[in-house]
């Protein structure tokens, strides 16, 4: 059973929160302030971190230095700001992902359990499952098909290895350069193919950059695929 600390002050998004995630029998506690956040992680052992960026008394990116000062417990960030560059700087400070409000309870639920199997699967790596499964998604890695929604997808070898790839960490930002060394066996190369096929995926996948469902590409950083957002209650 994952525990969580949930650090946020705004009274109606913490009480959904644990309603949530304590009925998907998750542990939780719950804090209001940085500085109690750091007390909490300093007494107790969390699987995972929800950080509200927006505290009253530290600014989210000061919170997060002084967490991860003590812990390396993983941190998903919730924001309200869609701030690419804040967002990156984040990333690059030690947060494992974020989350930008308002976000559903089942967004939550999968990042955090993406992070998990992350910080999980660490030492001990568990054989991948015979079909990976994101939202409406179902690859199939050893048949080499992929549905989605019920309808067969039809994909090229290096579509299908795209998809597979980023399906067996959904939720993950995954470098460039990595879908490189480990789609197209490259250590370099261009940006642009990566992006041509991405483009092409996401045609058959019937989203586009501007309007993404699954494929998500983050400036700068990389690119995730994860199940569509539900109803925001958050
Ligand atoms: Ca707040």
């Amino acid at each position: 059973m994952p525990s969580v600390l949930v650090v946020e002050d705004d009274q109606f998004v913490r009480s959904a929160l644990i309603r949530h995630l304590t009925e998907a029998s998750h542990t939780v506690r719950s804090v209001g302030t940085a500085l109690e956040a750091l007390r909490e992680v300093a007494h107790f052992r969390f699987d995972v971190v929800v950080l509200d960026l927006g505290l009253p008394d530290l600014d989210g990116a000061e919170a997060l230095k002084m967490l991860r000062s003590i812990t390396d417990v993983p941190v998903i960030i919730a924001t309200a700001r869609d701030d690419e560059a804040e967002i990156v700087r984040l990333l690059n400070d030690g947060a494992d992902d974020y989350l930008t409000k308002p976000f559903s309870v089942e967004h939550l639920s999968a990042r955090m359990a993406a992070v998990l199997r992350r910080t999980r699967g660490a030492g001990a790596q568990a054989p991948p499952p015979r079909v990976l499964q994101v939202g409406g998604l179902f690859i199939d890695p050893l048949r080499r098909q992929a549905e989605l929604d019920g309808t067969a997808l039809d994909l090229t070898r290096r579509e299908f290895d795209l998809l597979a790839f980023l399906a067996g960490r959904p939720g993950v930002v995954v470098p460039r350069r990595e879908l490189l060394a480990e789609v197209w066996k490259q250590s370099y190369g261009d940006d642009q193919t990566i992006d041509v096929h991405l483009s092409w995926l996401r045609r058959k996948l019937g989203e586009t950059a501007a309007r993404p469902r699954y494929l998500h590409t983050l400036r700068g950083v990389g690119v995730k695929l994860e199940p569509p957002a539900a109803g925001p209650v958050a």
